[in-house]
């Protein structure tokens, strides 16, 4: 057996996200009962960071009110759109090439917006050849139209084909992501004389929060550290090793519905974190061959210029979350310890979650 060394070396880690410690009251304390004064300063500090954490969350809401999917895109964009007779590898190559991870479809028979391909669909298509490896011929032949053949045929529910008016409210959008558990959602329009579909870009959970961070003052006020926040997952993460066939890891996403797992050593320190977008790379020079790798040997297919991951603790707070997003392209903070040892995971679905509902009894389906 050849002994594998880590993909990326846990000094890749981005440095914990730095917190600034919440200013204590500056009120002197008087002679006699310093304690108890210490005690109701803190307690001042405490409450004076939960208005202004409410504020912030109030401003947010108030912004996403106020703009529409249309004021997050960029001037000028490029927008590929996949027509749904292309073969399954010629999508993905696309993806690679272009460096992004899913594309809106587009249905030319009926001239109709036909979903959107992310990795779940690559995902599906290797289910299905570890379900039906004798069908790996056809496989190859499979075209974007027979994906949902593919889902029926390994039993999984089609993905929802969920899309939003450009000109709704940046709100609106972000409750039908969160309803719909979906990262990204595309922008579609109709043309008023026509009738005609116009499929006009995608927004995800990422812009959306940079979006945030670089226009709403009020992310400065969200001072709670995550400790208090309770937002992320802490019990039952899932994760992998090193050593963890990939496959494995695939079924892990699959069953869990989530994006991303944790790879940690023994010591349950984190030494990196596969990611669901990471199978496109390992699947790319055609469909099959690498499922057998272990995580780490397929990590070291990542691209050179792979960003890193990025790390957070519980002392952190979404302020200094928002600037992170605000300079990087990030969607998940590994929460560690002071040891780098795994604690939780915060993902942007987490982040959008608490910004739209934190102390909204109505709860997400209203
Ligand atoms: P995501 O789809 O990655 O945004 O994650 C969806 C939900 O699953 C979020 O609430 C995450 O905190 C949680 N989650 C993400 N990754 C993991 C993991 N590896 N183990 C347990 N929960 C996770």
């Amino acid at each position: 057996m050849p002994t594998i060394t880590p993909a990326t070396p846990s000094s890749f880690l981005r440095p914990a996200v730095q917190s600034s410690v919440i200013t204590p009251d500056p009120t002197p304390p008087s002679t006699s009962t310093s304690t108890s004064n210490t005690n109701q300063s803190g307690r001042r500090t405490m409450d004076v960071v939960e208005e202004e954490q409410k504020a912030g969350l109030k401003a947010i809401r108030n912004f996403l009110r106020l703009r529409t999917s249309y004021d997050v895109l960029p001037v000028s964009f490029r927008l590929i759109v996949l027509d749904t007779t292309l073969l399954v590898k010629q999508s993905l190559a696309i993806l690679v090439q272009n460096g992004i991870v899913s594309a809106p479809l587009w249905d030319s028979t009926q001239s109709k917006f036909a979903g959107l391909l992310t990795s779940t669909d690559f995902i599906n298509v290797i289910q299905y050849y570890f379900q039906f490896p004798d069908d790996l011929k056809e496989i190859d032949k499979f075209r974007l139209n027979s994906l949902r053949e593919v889902e029926r045929r390994i039993g999984v529910a089609p993905p929802e084909t969920s899309y939003i008016d450009p000109m709704k409210p940046l709100y609106d959008a972000c409750r039908q992501m969160l309803r719909s558990r979906a990262r990204r959602i595309p922008l579609i329009d109709v043309d008023d004389e026509t009738g005609q579909e116009m499929v006009v870009n995608v927004v995800t959970q990422y812009r959306i929060l940079r979006f945030v961070a670089i226009n709403v003052k009020g992310v400065q006020a969200l001072r709670k550290p995550l400790r208090d926040l309770k937002i992320g997952c802490y019990d039952n993460l899932a994760t992998a090793t090193m050593d963890t066939p990939v496959l494995d890891v695939i079924h892990l996403l699959v069953k869990k519905d989530i994006a991303s797992v944790p790879i940690v050593n023994p010591d349950g320190v984190v030494l990196n974190c596969y990611e669901a977008v990471d199978i496109l790379t390992l699947i790319k020079g055609g469909i099959y061959d690498e499922l057998s790798l272990t995580v780490g040997e397929s990590l070291l297919k990542r691209p050179d210029d792979f960003a890193g991951i990025h790390t957070c603790t519980l002392q952190d707070r979404l302020d200094t979350i928002f600037d992170t997003i605000r300079n990087s392209r990030v969607h998940r903070f590994v929460v560690v310890d002071e040891k780098k040892r795994l604690v939780g995971i915060l993902t942007l679905s987490d982040i959008l979650r608490y910004i739209l509902l934190e102390g909204n009894d109505a709860g997400e389906g209203s």
